[in-house]
């Protein structure tokens, strides 16, 4: 079930540097995943959809949305349990967790730090209970990994002190469903030294002007609604803008809490993928013998595993020095790169070992693969965590083309 000690996977006994209160955590979280979400996924992932409104209390009843905040209906829980409850629902499938984080790393983490008091008091208990949903726009059609470059913009309405938003998100997770969204926009002449500023803006998604369309025919993050955001003429009043974010500092700050999500995340997929696959071999006759007994079924198993539990320590490596307060973001592109790199590649191996069996939703692995070429999209692409870890290496930044 888990990288337990009695889990084969788990060769390193990993599971001995877990205190009793984040296995329990765990175990917790693995048994409501395997009980209310994992018998119903792959009719969800076949019919391009998710019960968003259905699932988000029973999440928040079970204390995992927004858990690593503090107060405000929040569990207070720490970075290293938050990882491990991703890893039990990404276990599941790649889109329930998106689901746990947009709501709590994005969208509430956006709200909590940099909200007002009445910002958090209005809207966080009610996010942490499930039952208002929240969605986090900082993608453009034009404007993904460089998100100084967004073309949505607040301006003050003179007459009443509000801001007009105009503009277009593209690519945001449960902004159909949505309750509420923060959304980011450019505000002229606001920033620092007179330049354009970037500011939050929470918008009940009923306000005029306000439409979530949804992308449909996604490949990937079949169990997840994915939607645009259209902003015309959405007016906003002042004090739903988030007090503080000027820069884009705002919005990274948030990315920064998803990304680490997705460090233990991702490692779930994986290792629910290669738990199917060693089920599978010992069982499939080829040759007139088990799979699992021909030595480049082990090599590929034993590779597999190796790259599951070093992934591990690395990830709860980074768990105890974010509950320290000292984990850089740098530190946060390590992880997030080395754990989606390695979930795909593990998901795609496993693939090859269920030969035609693996191409069907019957088994998990290629399900997890078409779910990670997402995660290793979202929350920065795997190059700009290259040049995240390159900037920290050479102290140069690549990222802008200056020639
Ligand atoms: C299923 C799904 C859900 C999502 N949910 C959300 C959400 O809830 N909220 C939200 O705001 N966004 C969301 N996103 C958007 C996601 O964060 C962006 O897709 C991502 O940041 C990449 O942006 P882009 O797609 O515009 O790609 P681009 O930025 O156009 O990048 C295209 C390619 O160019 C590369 N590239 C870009 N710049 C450089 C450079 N300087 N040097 C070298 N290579 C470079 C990239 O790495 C990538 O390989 C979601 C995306 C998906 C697929």
């Amino acid at each position: 079930m888990t990288t337990g000690p009695t889990s084969p996977l788990d060769l390193i006994t990993a599971d001995t540097l877990l205190s009793d209160d984040e296995r329990l955590l765990r175990d917790t979280v693995a048994e409501f995943a395997g009980r209310e979400l994992a018998p119903q996924l792959n009719t969800w992932f076949e019919d391009g959809t998710l019960p968003v409104g259905e699932l988000a209390p029973k999440l928040g009843e079970l204390g995992v949305l927004g858990m690593h905040l503090d107060g405000y209906g929040c569990a207070g829980a720490s970075a290293t349990e938050y990882g491990l409850a991703c890893m039990e629902i990404e276990a599941v499938d790649s889109g329930l967790r998106s689901l746990v984080s947009v709501q709590g790393s994005l969208a509430m983490f956006a709200i909590h730090h940099w909200g007002s008091e009445k910002q958090k008091e209005h809207y966080l208990p009610g996010m942490a209970a499930g039952t208002t949903v929240g969605c986090f726009g900082l993608t453009e059609p034009d404007a993904g990994s460089d998100p100084a470059n967004m073309r949505t913009r607040a301006t003050r309405d003179a007459a009443t002190g509000d801001w007009l938003l105009n503009g277009t998100k593209m690519w945001i997770t449960n902004a159909p469903v949505a309750d509420v969204a923060v959304v980011w926009a450019r505000t002229e002449g606001d920033g620092e030294s007179g330049k354009d500023g970037y500011s939050g803006f929470i918008i009940d998604t009923n306000t005029e002007g306000f439409s979530a369309p949804e992308i449909p025919r996604k490949l990937s993050l079949r169990a997840s609604v994915t939607g645009e955001i259209v902003l015309d003429n959405c007016r906003v009043p002042e004090e739903r803008r988030l007090p503080g974010t000027t820069t884009l500092r705002g919005p990274l700050t948030c990315l920064n809490e998803a990304r680490f999500g997705i460090i233990f995340g991702a490692l779930g997929a994986a290792r629910d993928a290669l738990a199917t696959t060693l089920d599978y071999v010992s069982t499939r006759q080829v040759f007139d013998s088990p799979l699992s007994s021909f030595q480049i079924t082990q090599a590929k198993l034993a590779d597999m595993a190796v790259e599951l539990d070093k992934s591990f320590l690395l990830a709860l490596h980074l768990g105890r020095l974010k509950d320290a307060g000292e984990l850089k973001p740098h530190q946060v592109s390590v992880g997030k790169l080395n754990s989606t790199r390695v979930a795909l590649e593990i998901t795609r191996q496993c693939r090859t070992l269920l030969g035609a069996s693996g191409v069907t939703l019957e088994y998990s692995p290629m399900r997890h693969a078409n779910n990670l070429e997402s995660v290793l999209t979202y929350e920065g692409t795997a190059e700009m965590h290259q040049l995240s870890i390159g900037q920290a290496l050479t102290g140069q930044q690549a990222f802008r083309n200056r020639g």
